[in-house]
C-alpha cells in the first residue's frame, strides 16, 4: 500500500450519494466550528441568544418548548408572542446550516461578486442577493456612530450612475456632469473612515453638511482641497481649516491629501466589483465597506470571520422583501 494513499478514499468512493452528502455537512460543521467557534445554530444560539429579548416588546422571555426544527422556542411573559433564537436576525426562516452561511459571511468579506458566491455556497441567485441585502441591513445606521476627531481629511469622489448599472470600460462621457454621483469621504488620523452618498455632481454647503457635519468632532483639524463647500462644513462643524489646493502635480498638495485620496481610490475599486448594482443600494455598500475596513484594522487582534458571525448573530436586523 502506498503510505501517502489517503485512508478514507475507498471508502468515501463507495458511499451512496445520500451518505456521502451527509458525511460532507459532518464535515463542514466540524470545519466550521473550528474556523469560527460554531458549527450549528443551536450552539451559536446557546452562544449568543440564550435568552432572546422579545422581538414585538422587548420583555426577557421563558422558554416554551422546541420548533418543529428541533430550536428552542420563547414566549413572552407580557405580550404573548412567540419566537425562537433567531427571530428577528438575518438568519431568521433560513432553511440552510451555518457552515454555508459561514462560506457566504466569509466571501462577502473578500467582496466576492454575488454571482460567485451563490455559485460556490450553492445557492440560487434570487437566494444568494436576499441573503447579502440582509446582511447589508445589520450595517444600516453603522456609520451614524462614527465620529472623526483629531485631525480630519475629507475628499469627495464621483462615480457614474450608468457605471454602476452598466459596467465599467463602457464609453462614458468624461467631466463633472450632473449625473454623477457624488460620494464624500472623509478619514482621521487614527484611520477611522466614513463614505456617505451626498447626492449628484459638485455638493453644495448644505450638501456636504448633511453628508459629514454629525461625524466631525468639533475643535478638529480638518485637512481639505479648498472647494468652498468645505469651508462651510468645517465652520459648521467648529473645527479648524487646513486647505490645499486641488494640483496633482504638487507634491506637497499630495502629500497632505494622500489619506483622502487612497480612501477615495479604495472605495472605487471597491464598487468597480460590484457591476450592476442598482444605485439606490449606493449607501448600503459603502456602509459595508466601512463596517469592514475597521473590523480588517483590527484582525490582528479579533480574527475577522469569527467577528462578523458574531455581528450578525447579535444584530436586530429583518430584511423584508418588498
Ligand atoms: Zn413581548
Amino acid at each position: 500500500m502506498n503510505i501517502n494513499a489517503n485512508p478514507f478514499a475507498g471508502r468515501i468512493d463507495a458511499l451512496p450519494d445520500e451518505e456521502f452528502a451527509l458525511l460532507e455537512r459532518a464535515v463542514a460543521t466540524r470545519a466550521c466550528r473550528e474556523k469560527v467557534g460554531l458549527g450549528t445554530f443551536d450552539e451559536a444560539a446557546s452562544e449568543y441568544r440564550s435568552s432572546p429579548p422579545c422581538p414585538s416588546c422587548g420583555e426577557s422571555p421563558s422558554k416554551d418548548g422546541k420548533t418543529a426544527a428541533g430550536h428552542q422556542r420563547f414566549r413572552c411573559p407580557s405580550c404573548g408572542e412567540r419566537y425562537s433564537s433567531f427571530t428577528g436576525t438575518i438568519f431568521e426562516d433560513s432553511k440552510k446550516d451555518l457552515p454555508t452561511w459561514a462560506d457566504f459571511i466569509e466571501l462577502m468579506c473578500w467582496n466576492v461578486p454575488i454571482e460567485g458566491i451563490a455559485e460556490i455556497c450553492g445557492l440560487n441567485h434570487k437566494t444568494a442577493y436576499e441573503w447579502r441585502h440582509r446582511v447589508f441591513a445589520t450595517v444600516d445606521g453603522y456609520q451614524d456612530r462614527i465620529v472623526l476627531r483629531d485631525r480630519i481629511w475629507i475628499d469627495e469622489t464621483y462615480i457614474n450612475d450608468t457605471d454602476l448599472t452598466h459596467g465599467y470600460g463602457e464609453a462614458r462621457k468624461r467631466g463633472l456632469s450632473k449625473q454623477k454621483l457624488c460620494i464624500a469621504v472623509a478619514i482621521d488620523v487614527h484611520k477611522n473612515p466614513v463614505a456617505v452618498v451626498c447626492g449628484h455632481g459638485k455638493p453644495s454647503t448644505k450638501r456636504m453638511k448633511d453628508g459629514l457635519l454629525s461625524h466631525l468632532k468639533e475643535g478638529s483639524v480638518v485637512v481639505h482641497d479648498m472647494e468652498k463647500a468645505h469651508r462651510g462644513l468645517v465652520k459648521a462643524a467648529k473645527c479648524t481649516d487646513e486647505a490645499y489646493k486641488a494640483d496633482v502635480k504638487d507634491p506637497v498638495y499630495l502629500e497632505c491629501m494622500a489619506m483622502a485620496n487612497n480612501l477615495c481610490s479604495w472605495i472605487k475599486r471597491y464598487l468597480w466589483r460590484f457591476t450592476g448594482m442598482d444605485p439606490a443600494n449606493l449607501q448600503s455598500y459603502l456602509n459595508w465597506y466601512v463596517y469592514l475596513f475597521r473590523v480588517n484594522q483590527a484582525r490582528d487582534k479579533w480574527p475577522r470571520l469569527e467577528r462578523v458571525v458574531r455581528h450578525l448573530m447579535m444584530a436586530d436586523a429583518t430584511y423584508r422583501t418588498s
